[in-house]
């Protein structure tokens, strides 16, 4: 009876342990990250970026600069950009376990979406995030360029997060948790960990 407890216990334990870090598998595996700079970012911003990336994940980042800007992806009737026609154009990454993040000042969309804070194809390893309306004065409060780098970071996380496999959170404090606001992105202050190559 006891032993039968116990293996309950552990199969409980192994399924909570399987939610709490579901970052399996090789295709999940994540050797490197690569920050491409779209259009002109403050170098300074990619700089402050990589070194928080690179404490929250233990893996080494780079960082691609000048790389052409993305007026082909413009909509003049809405003023953004859509990030779909961004992610096809960005390169596909030579190693599967190396993840292309496209960093953009722009405003972007999506089909069906007002506005997107980054889009993801999973499939070909890439993701794009906008810095756009991470900023405080963008709701017309002072800048705050703390508050700004950690929400750029945890959008990459999310990004990052869709790329190596993860689904969707349905905590609010969780960096996988689909939202959609800044005061939603504020709410976050729960990252997962990653298996390393
Ligand atoms: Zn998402």
């Amino acid at each position: 009876m006891k032993s039968k407890l116990s293996i309950l216990v552990l199969f409980v334990l192994a399924g909570v342990l399987a939610l709490v870090n579901p970052v399996k598998g090789e295709s999940n595996n994540i050797s490197n990250i690569e920050l491409v700079e779209l259009g002109d970012i403050d170098d300074q911003v990619l700089f402050d970026l990589r070194e928080r990336l690179e404490k929250l994940f233990g893996i080494s980042v780079s960082i691609i600069t000048h790389m052409p800007d993305t007026d082909y992806a413009y909509d003049g009737n809405r003023n953004q950009y859509d990030s779909m026609a961004i992610l096809s154009k960005m390169p596909k990454p030579d190693d599967k376990n190396l993840k292309i993040v496209g960093i953009t000042d722009h405003d972007l969309y999506a089909p069906g979406r007002k506005f997107v804070f980054g889009e993801n194809d999973a499939a070909k390893g890439v993701c794009v995030i906008s810095l756009a309306r991470l900023h405080q004065s963008y709701y017309g409060f002072p800048e705050d360029r703390a508050l700004f780098l950690e929400r750029a970071l945890k959008e990459v996380a999310h990004e990052v997060g869709h790329l190596i496999g993860l689904s969707y959170s349905p905590e609010a404090d969780n960096v996988m948790h689909p939202y959609e606001n800044i005061e939603e992105i504020d709410c976050i202050n729960n990252y997962y960990c990653i298996d390393k190559k």
